[in-house]
């Protein structure tokens, strides 16, 4: 088993327990880190703290990534709690509204266009750079993010989203670029299709969870633990050589043709 023992970590995005960010809390925790997370607003609040009080000695602390303030009031508490230094971030957050993923892409409003693209793609911008300081007190780190398969194919109803991914991806690419002098490594890891309080908003997402499981190598949908396996290894000294990926966990289903 991987071990993060004496690892610190900042996980973004969970709503509830079915969110990927709680998997690879979950899975962090019993490899060894010490966690803080973040709630997006109050309607999460007792979720997340709840969640949290299942993992010893973690932090729970609001944080709207769109908003400046929160996000330098929640790095502030995490340095704090880890004496200023972190090992591990994890951004799984993103959003769009549901009427957006439905429908044309080319009938995609201006509004619902940026707010995706502020949310999904702009907020790992804005975690990276608060974390920047702790990570390199930390002697590097790594940051992961996570995408999805709509990035680089077309994949029905997942519009203004794939979009995102896809500049999420790029984004990847350039953080690692300018933070690998570092030792601090960014990848993406793009996620199988998982039944999240996210996916429920994206059209006919259960036709795509089926497809999986029929074409896929694997013959079966992802499960947390398969991600969450994934981030714990990136975040670890196992994973120390790698930046800039975008590293598939979906049982295979992006390598099948025809
Ligand atoms: P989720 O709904 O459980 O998590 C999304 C999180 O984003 C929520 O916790 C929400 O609070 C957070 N969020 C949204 N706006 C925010 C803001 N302004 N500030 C702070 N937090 C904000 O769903 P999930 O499926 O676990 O999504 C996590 C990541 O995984 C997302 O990037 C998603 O696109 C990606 N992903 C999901 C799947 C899937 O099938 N579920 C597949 C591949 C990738």
């Amino acid at each position: 088993m991987i071990n993060l023992q004496g690892k610190c970590g900042v996980i973004l995005g969970i709503a509830n327990d079915r969110s990927i960010a709680w998997g690879i809390a979950e899975a962090a925790h019993a490899a060894g880190a010490r966690l803080a997370l973040n709630y997006q607003n109050e309607r999460l609040e007792k979720n997340v703290t709840e969640l949290a009080s299942r993992l010893p000695g973690t932090l729970a602390a609001p944080c709207d990534l769109t908003r400046e303030d929160e996000v330098r009031d929640f790095f502030a508490k995490a340095s704090s709690a880890f004496d200023g230094k972190l090992d591990f971030l994890v951004h799984a957050v993103a959003f769009a509204k549901k009427e957006e993923l439905a429908g044309r892409f080319l009938d995609t409003t201006h509004e619902g266009f940026n707010l995706a693209m502020q949310v999904s793609v702009y907020t790992l911008l804005t975690a990276t750079r608060h974390a920047e300081p702790l990570l390199n007190a930390a002697g590097g780190g790594s940051v992961v993010t996570l995408s999805y398969y709509g990035a680089q194919k077309v994949v029905k109803n997942y519009n203004i989203m794939g979009v995102a991914k896809a500049a999420l991806e790029a984004s990847v690419r350039y953080l690692a670029a300018d933070l690998g002098p570092t030792g601090v490594r960014v990848n993406a890891i793009s996620a199988g299709p998982i039944k999240t309080l996210a996916a429920r908003g994206i059209s006919g997402f259960s036709e795509i969870l089926g497809t999986v499981a029929e074409k896929a190598p694997l013959r079966r949908n992802v499960e947390l633990a398969d991600v969450a396996g994934t981030a714990v290894w990136l975040a670890s000294d196992a994973g120390r050589g790698v930046t800039g990926e975008v590293i598939y966990v979906d049982c295979g289903f992006n390598i099948m043709g025809v």
